[in-house]
């Protein structure tokens, strides 16, 4: 494939990564996990089992770690919103691949031309 071919070809990818990123305003960091906590009621059940089940995500917010326990009827909704996060970063990481490869596709893109401009005319 020439290089032209490629930048053509990479550009599409890049956009493809971009407008599906972009599609996505329903985000929220961290992790999702489901723990048992113990109440401390000594007549509770959960004083001799794993404890009382609970929903938490726990992320980072200005370098400190953060946790905030989740209602039952927003865990499909938080399972969706930080896959959705975790999406948005892989598409960027992505992206900066691509331009990557695409700043070294240009420098040859650049030689290429240089070397047809100059067999076009003998001006050396
Ligand atoms: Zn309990």
């Amino acid at each position: 494939m020439s290089i032209l071919k490629q930048i053509k070809a990479l550009e599409k990818k890049r956009a493809a990564a971009l407008s599906k990123i972009l599609s996505t305003s329903l985000v929220a960091p961290g992790s999702y996990g489901r723990v048992y906590c113990r109440c401390g009621k000594p007549n509770c059940w959960c004083s001799s089992g794993k404890g009382h089940p609970y929903s938490r995500i726990v992320f980072s917010e200005g370098g400190r770690s953060k946790t905030k326990s989740i209602s039952e009827d927003n865990v499909g909704w938080i399972k969706k919103v930080t896959k959705n996060y975790r999406d948005f970063k892989e598409g960027v990481k992505k992206i900066k691949e691509y331009d990557s490869i695409l700043f070294e596709l240009l420098g040859k893109y650049l030689k290429e031309i240089i070397m047809q401009t100059r067999d076009k005319k003998e001006y050396n």
